[in-house]
């Protein structure tokens, strides 16, 4: 690996003004969003690095292409367009859009999931979670140990364990697995990549036994980057033979266009079954709307489709996986605890080593998020015990291993001083991380509890 960062491969043509709060605003600020950075109104965030989803800035060619829009309630041209580019990029022979990722989920898991069956998956993600289990499914975790151990960093950390998947299929029986559900990258362990030679041995062995492979592709071209630069035999390649051989290993994908995409409001299911095609395109009239646009405008489709061609060109994902790096090598120097190899589209602090004066059950990762924006202005979320939620069974808290704020960085928004603004805040509230306070509910949801959920300083 380098510490080359390079240059932006754009020039900025239209801004927008933020505005920077005083400490004692921000104080009022996150009491009134009960500690929940997500509770916190965009007028009074400073940098917002809450999420990559949705976020990113369109180019000049993206905006044109909103111009472009064919509004048909049928066939509607850039339709065409999108499904064009997902075939061409992805090698997938259907598509079915949708409003964002989790409506492709919702109805990926409703067509090929049977009630009690299980859904093996590289770590699990939140929405995708809900909705296998919303449908009958049980998520079973098959990433490799070392996912979850934030202080190892080795390539590849999102690869999913053969042994562990083999050991289910023996135990379980391969008629109750719905299908092998495998993330590029794996958001919630930190951005980490999974191998090419991982996908292709997850192919082999699921093949043996019959059992489908869906990808959960949301940031694909950021997995691809990875194995260009640290997978052997892959430096030579471009960054779309690596996607296309990539997708070869597996029978269909769910996307989010909000991140990978690099426009902020989209998704997919892209499926090579004709028949799963034939039951998705009955259910996507039910969710979404009519197959030619799901829940999308035609005009989100063309810019969809040409967000697609825009992020594989190597200039633009090079600078957008570096400029990440950028933020993480910065907080390594000083000693902040972050969970290591920096991912693909975040840097995330361990609040585990941040916080050791906190319990887990005291939502440290919560907590340090809120105290982050109060020291700074700088928005970031939690992805911790409280993302985790309640087994559905047993209603206890899941304990994820790993604890830690998300510090997420928009394609194309933000600079390298922007980058140096947020590092300071960081480290200057680890050299006062005793001043962090436990947590506690005062509103707890049912479902995705981490979006609305209200909470007070523990004294
Ligand atoms: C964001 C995300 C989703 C869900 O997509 P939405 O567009 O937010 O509905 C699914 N999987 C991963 C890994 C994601 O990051």
């Amino acid at each position: 690996m380098n510490n080359y960062y390079p240059p932006e491969p754009f020039r900025i043509k239209s801004i927008e003004t933020v505005k920077m709060t005083t400490l004692e605003e921000r104080k009022k600020i996150i009491e009134e969003a009960g500690y929940n950075t997500f509770l916190i109104d965009s007028k009074d965030v400073y940098i917002d690095l809450l999420t990559d989803s949705g976020t990113n800035a369109m180019s000049d060619k993206q905006w044109a292409g909103i111009m472009m829009g064919d509004e048909a309630y049928a066939g509607s041209t850039n339709f065409r367009h999108l499904e064009k580019t997902v075939q061409d990029l992805f090698g997938y022979k259907y598509l079915v859009p949708t409003h964002q990722g989790r409506g492709a989920e919702n109805i990926l898991s409703r067509i090929a999931i049977k009630q009690g069956q299980y859904v093996p998956g590289n770590m699990y993600f939140t929405t995708t979670r809900y909705h296998q289990e919303a449908n009958g499914g049980i998520f079973f975790d098959i990433i490799r140990d070392e996912a979850h151990d934030a202080t190892l960093s080795i390539p590849f950390k999102g690869d999913i364990d053969l042994s562990k998947l083999e050991k289910l299929i023996h135990d379980k029986g391969a008629e109750n697995i719905a299908y092998v559900c495998l993330a590029v990258t794996v958001n919630l362990a930190g951005g980490q990549a999974v191998s090419m030679k991982n996908m292709r041995q997850v192919r082999e062995l699921t093949l043996t036994h019959g059992i489908k492979v869906f990808y959960d592709a949301t940031r694909c071209v950021e997995n691809a980057y990875f194995i260009k630069e640290q997978e052997d035999g892959y430096s030579d390649k471009t960054i779309e033979e690596i996607l296309l051989e990539m997708f070869s290993y597996s029978d269909g994908a769910t996307m989010s266009g909000k991140k990978d995409g690099i426009v902020n409001i989209g998704g997919f299911l892209a499926l090579n079954d004709e028949d799963l095609f034939t039951e998705a395109k009955e259910l996507v009239v039910v969710f979404e709307g009519m197959p030619s646009y799901g829940g999308m405008t035609g005009r989100d489709m063309e810019a969809f489709a040409i967000g697609l061609k825009e992020s594989v060109q190597f200039e633009y994902i090079q600078h957008r996986i570096l400029q990440v790096r950028y933020l993480g090598d910065k907080l390594i120097a000083a000693g902040v605890p972050i969970v290591e190899p920096v991912g693909g589209h975040a840097v995330f602090l361990d609040a585990r080593r941040f916080c050791p004066h906190l319990d887990q059950e005291e939502f440290p990762a919560q907590s340090l998020a809120a105290n982050l924006y109060v020291e700074s202005g700088v928005r970031t979320m939690e992805r911790g015990i409280v993302s985790a939620g309640r087994d559905k069974s047993t209603k206890i808290n899941h304990k994820p291993k790993l604890e830690t704020v998300r510090i997420t960085i928009p394609r194309r928004v933000y600079t390298y001083r922007h980058m140096d603004v947020v590092a300071d805040a960081v480290i200057n509230l680890h050299n006062n991380k005793h001043t962090i306070k436990g947590l506690k509910f005062v509103y707890e949801p049912k479902q995705l509890r981490f979006f609305t959920a209200r909470f007070e300083e523990i004294d």
